[in-house]
């Protein structure tokens, strides 16, 4: 299971539902990862960033 902050339920650990990965730019031109998905409670999108060393 992936989790996030939810900013609407000021929750952290949220359940993240839908989630997938994609690029995210980074400082400096670089290429990070992240997760995006949905809260499984609210429906409020969520964004987390992944490690770089990931
Ligand atoms: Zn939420």
């Amino acid at each position: 299971m992936t989790t996030a902050y939810c900013v609407k339920c000021k929750e952290k650990n949220a359940e993240m539902q839908d989630a997938k990965e994609v690029p995210f730019k980074r400082k400096g031109g670089k290429v990070g990862r992240a997760m995006t998905g949905i809260h499984a409670k609210c429906g409020t999108k969520m964004f987390r960033i992944l490690g770089a060393n990931a």
